[in-house]
């Protein structure tokens, strides 16, 4: 077995740079003590996080290695499409312009979900989202929390089966980048990019062939196969898909915050059939 093989990846993660619940050092801090030795950040469309991140894995010296990421919101088919970037440069000034842009829509769809909810009696919103988010891209998950927070709803789920989930009153779509411009994107970063969990868009077998064959034809470079809450079918499936796609295959949590669903490095195991998205790192 290589050495790359013992070490543990997780290459999808949250900080309070968008809607997860720990700072970015934080976040180093608990990864280590999950024995993560290959961490990716990827925040929704923005790469801030990564250089405070870098800085506490140096000050403090830590084994761990961070690979810079992002996770860009898109759309395909009408439908929003995340994609992972992986190793893209988090200092390229056009990949933060384009990122921008994507924010510039984050904050517009957050005062139209806000005058929406108005609609249904739910006031100020905008403003108690905004200082949740505390300067972070705002994401409908920050709109959950407040509705939690008023007691509208008793938990996240709760917030999107009844308000913010498509097609309920306080749901606002946006127009994200187009999924082959946000290829572009990435590999114009630098990085690679990965189809992120594939099995939470809801798409019938037929559709999510499709989309695979599209990010495929697109250029895409890899797909999610292990997320923590998965079956072991499902886990094999998704890998049979990304070796008839020929895509690299990814491993990653998804943590925002700790929870008892969702932990780092959480059963995020990678059958040796599989060509992981690392094969060619040096790390
Ligand atoms: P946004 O990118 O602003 O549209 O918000 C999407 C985010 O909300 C995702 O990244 C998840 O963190 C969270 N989310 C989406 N759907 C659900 C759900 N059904 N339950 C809990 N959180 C969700
Ligand atoms: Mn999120
Ligand atoms: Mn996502
Ligand atoms: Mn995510």
């Amino acid at each position: 077995m290589s050495e790359m093989s013992l070490k543990k990846f997780d290459l999808h993660s949250h900080t309070c740079c968008s809607d997860g619940g720990l700072t970015p050092q934080a976040l180093i801090q608990r990864a280590v003590q999950y024995g993560i030795n290959v961490l990716a950040i990827t925040d929704h469309d923005t790469v801030a996080g990564l250089p405070m991140a870098q800085q506490y894995i140096d000050d403090h010296q830590l084994s761990i290695q961070l690979i810079p990421g992002v996770e860009i919101s898109t759309v395909w088919a009408n439908q929003e499409i995340h994609l992972v970037g992986l190793q893209v440069d988090a200092h390229d000034p056009l990949l933060i312009e384009r990122l921008d842009t994507q924010l510039a829509k984050r904050q517009a769809r957050a005062h139209a979900i806000a005058a929406r909810l108005k609609r249904v009696g739910i006031d100020d919103a905008y403003l108690h989202v905004a200082s949740l988010a505390q300067g972070a891209a705002i994401s409908r998950s920050h709109f959950a929390q407040y509705l939690i927070n008023i007691g509208k709803v008793k938990d996240f789920s709760a917030a999107f089966k009844r308000y913010l989930g498509r097609g309920q009153c306080g749901y606002v779509p946006s127009q994200w980048v187009a999924l082959p411009t946000a290829i572009e994107w990435i590999h114009q970063a630098g990085g690679l990019a990965v189809l992120a969990h594939p099995s939470r868009y809801g798409l019938t077998t037929k559709w999510l062939k499709r989309l695979l064959t599209d990010f495929a034809q697109g250029g895409g470079d890899a797909m999610e196969v292990a997320m923590c809450q998965q079956t072991p079918k499902e886990r094999t499936l998704l890998g049979q898909y990304a070796q008839q796609f020929n895509l690299l295959c990814s491993v990653g949590s998804d943590f925002h915050f700790p929870s008892q669903w969702r932990e780092l490095g959480k059963n995020l195991y990678l059958s040796e059939r599989y060509l992981p998205v690392w094969h060619n790192w040096t790390i």
